[in-house]
């Protein structure tokens, strides 16, 4: 059988296959500790799972408009004007299966053969495969340490030519947890706006923001910024949500037309009773509470994690601002991300996930969602281990 080039061109995700692995040797019995997760370890809100149910008992088992039930994206549309201060009407958002989604369909829509997308490094792994999967070509822009892992605007600017179609910009960021402040926004914006340029705001870890910051939308920088961003969010990380795959979009109108063309002819709706959930996530304002007290219990682990692993030299911790992984330099230790990852986890039993391919060799990914006494064995035996190497 023949295959297509498109996808013979991109990698399987790293990081579903790592956890997924790691899970199944701990199913099996095995003394594991899990730091690869890219999903919060709380339990979706009680109150959701019944809204869920309330939906089924209701039949609310049916196709939905393409794009989502009204209802949803009415509230959508509220959560973006009481959150993020940005005005948008219901025909300009788009409901789709997971962020992920929303991304791969937003690149689909937008790309075309020749393009260039920038992307800035230590990024999300699967956002060059995805820019590649629309025909388009990942312009990797890599961030400094240094420089807090922010792409500096003169780099930006420096990047672009008349093939640039758009900009990605996650923040909070996974892996590093990076938090663009707004003047930083600002920057990039009009660096943007400048050269006709797509900004595609992924901020589906919004929530998940530590020592008091505040999480701002490159789209809220000015009405020129809104009308050239695509706003990317969800309810997996916010809500502790990640199996229901509800994300949406936000943006133009014939933006948000061409990807519910799209979506017709792919997925059609994204799951019915998953939309009711999300409705009721986004509307409820009791579940405030909730959400503040994971964002405690996040930050608290982050400086745990942090702590543990600073005492050892060889290892260089990056402090997160924002989303639940610490990004940690081990490139004292005289090897390879991928070959430190899977040496840890053969020998010392941790799953973490290699740096590589998020665009960082000299890096590891070390997932806090998960309890503080896995993080406390984990970090003891990354720290034995390196020592003794
Ligand atoms: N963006 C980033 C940066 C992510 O880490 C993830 C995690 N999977 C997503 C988007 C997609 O999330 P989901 O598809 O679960 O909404
Ligand atoms: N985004 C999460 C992560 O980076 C979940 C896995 C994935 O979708 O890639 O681990």
């Amino acid at each position: 059988m023949r295959f297509s080039e498109r996808v013979m061109a991109v990698e399987p995700s790293v990081t579903l296959g790592i956890t997924s692995g790691a899970k199944a040797m701990l199913a099996s019995g095995e003394d594991v500790v899990v730091l690869a997760a890219g999903e919060p370890d709380f339990d979706t809100p009680e109150s959701v799972k019944e809204a869920a149910i309330k939906a089924i008992r209701e039949g609310r088992t049916k196709y939905t408009p393409v794009g989502g039930t009204r209802s949803l994206k009415e509230a959508v549309c509220r959560k973006l004007k009481r959150e993020n201060g940005l005005d948008y009407d219901v025909d300009e958002v788009v409901v789709s299966c997971g962020a992920k989604h929303s991304l791969y369909n937003v690149l689909q829509v937008i790309c075309n053969p020749g393009d260039e997308v920038l992307v800035i490094a230590p990024y999300w792994l699967s956002y060059p495969e995805m820019v590649k999967l629309a025909g388009a070509r990942p312009k990797i822009i890599p961030a400094r340490r240094e420089n807090a892992f922010k792409a500096a605007a003169e780099d930006i600017r420096a990047a672009l030519t008349e093939k640039t179609r758009a900009v990605i910009i996650n923040s909070p960021s996974n892996p590093a947890g990076v938090v663009y402040k707004k003047a930083e926004l600002r920057e990039i914006a009009g660096i943007c706006l400048a050269g006709g340029v797509t900004m595609i705001s992924d901020e589906i870890y919004e929530k998940i923001i530590f020592d008091g910051k505040k999480h701002f939308s490159i789209a809220a920088v000015s009405e020129e910024a809104r009308a050239a961003t695509i706003v990317v969010n969800g309810v997996s990380k916010s809500y502790s949500m990640t199996g229901w795959r509800i994300g949406y979009l936000a943006a133009g109108r014939k933006v948000a037309s061409m990807v519910s063309t799209l979506q017709s002819h792919s997925t059609s709706n994204p799951c019915s009773v998953s939309q009711a959930a999300a409705e009721f996530a986004l509307s409820s304002a009791d579940l405030e509470g909730e959400l503040r007290r994971n964002r405690e219990e996040f930050q608290r682990r982050r400086d745990v994690l942090m702590d543990r692993l600073s005492e050892e030299k060889k290892l260089r911790p990056f402090k997160p601002e924002g989303a639940f992984y610490l990004f940690c330099d081990i490139s004292e230790c005289g090897m390879d991300s991928l070959t430190f990852s899977r040496r840890l986890l053969d020998e010392k039993k941790v799953a973490v996930i290699p740096g590589g391919p998020f665009g960082d060799d000299r890096s590891i990914r070390i997932s806090f969602a998960t309890d503080l006494a896995a993080i406390e064995e984990g970090a003891e035996r990354i720290k034995d281990w390196v020592r003794g190497m």
